[in-house]
């Protein structure tokens, strides 16, 4: 990309597509192009093809998706299948269509096999069962891989596709009944503590482990990739350290400062065992993580009080 080119980013209000935004304008990118989902319904052909011949973007960075944590996939598992199918082929189609130099899809590692041997290999896609819990919203966004794949073989088009772990940052999602678990523990300690509530209740046994990846290291990797990668194979972002759900709930009572108890609602799912992508690909490629554990959650905690607290 150059400094002059046009880049539009969709989903600039999300988790991953304002870490992106914030990337591009740090790093001096002039001519982006972002519109709100009221703006321009990613889901009707009709408004993303009007858009296109209009704008006319170079390079996209497709962060666009309907995304939710273990419960809301599990009680809107069509919205999440349709919304995203529905979202990421407009995109991708016209992206085509419009002669767009380059494209990065934003997947997730919930496309790989429920029982993959762990950390994650980029090469374990398709060659197991996913977890029932996100099965539609996994298996949109593997169509969407492919999707990219074979207009690549077929259009010689340069479309890219990345695996991030699980994320964190300004933005998140941080209502309770939808949100992933990093933001909805910060938000139950945070009130506990306000509330000076006896006990916390964490969902499920608390034995799972999830990696966790600030979205400011997410976005890094994506401008890296989209200027120094060019391969078909998908490429995972992570850490490549994981933690359980009963320590990350110890530490963010810590960084929140509540001192009763946690409790754990065994009547909750538990999700997939453990979520560890390995991050050699990438490094190999010459970039890595550099925001710590602790300093992302100072600092999504932060970002919590300062937007979330002070309105409810
Ligand atoms: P997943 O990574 O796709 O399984 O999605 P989540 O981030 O929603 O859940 C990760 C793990 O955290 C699961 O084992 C949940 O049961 C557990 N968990 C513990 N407390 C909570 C909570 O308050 N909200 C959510 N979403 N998950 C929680």
């Amino acid at each position: 990309m150059e400094r002059s080119s046009k880049i539009y980013i969709a989903g600039h209000r999300g988790l991953v597509g304002s870490a992106i935004l914030r990337k591009l304008q740090a790093d001096g990118y002039t001519n982006l192009v972002y519109k709100t989902s009221q703006e321009l319904d990613l889901r009707d052909k009709n408004q993303v093809d009007e858009f296109f011949a209009e704008e006319k973007p170079e390079y996209i960075f497709l962060a666009a998706a309907k995304v939710g944590g273990i419960v809301a996939n599990n009680e809107y598992p069509a919205d999440f299948i349709r919304d995203n199918l529905m979202i990421q082929t407009n995109v991708i189609d016209a992206a085509y269509r419009n002669g767009v130099k380059k494209l990065l899809f934003l997947g997730s590692t919930c496309i790989y096999p429920k029982f993959a041997p762990q950390p994650l290999k980029e090469e374990y896609l398709l060659t197991g069962e996913l977890e029932p819990t996100n099965e539609p919203y996994a298996i949109a966004k593997i169509a969407g891989i492919k999707m990219c794949q074979s207009y690549n073989r077929q259009y010689g088009t340069k479309y890219i596709s990345v695996m991030p772990t699980n994320l964190y940052g300004p933005n998140d999602n941080f209502d309770l009944h939808t949100s992933h678990v990093l933001p909805a523990l910060i938000r139950k300690f945070h009130e506990a503590k306000e509330n000076n509530a006896p006990y916390v209740e964490v969902w499920g046994t608390g034995t799972p482990r999830r990696e966790f990846l600030y979205s400011d290291d997410l976005a890094d990797a994506c401008v890296f990739l989209m200027n120094n990668y060019e391969g078909n194979e998908i490429v995972n972002v992570g850490v490549g350290e994981d933690i359980s759900i009963k320590e990350l709930a110890e530490k963010i009572k810590n960084i929140v400062g509540y001192q009763g108890e946690i409790k754990f609602d065994t009547t909750k799912p538990d999700g997939t065992p453990r979520k560890l992508v390995d991050v050699s690909k990438i490094n190999a490629l010459g970039w890595k993580a550099s925001i710590s554990l602790e300093e992302g959650l100072q600092k999504a905690y932060q970002w919590f009080l300062d937007n979330v607290a002070v309105k409810t």
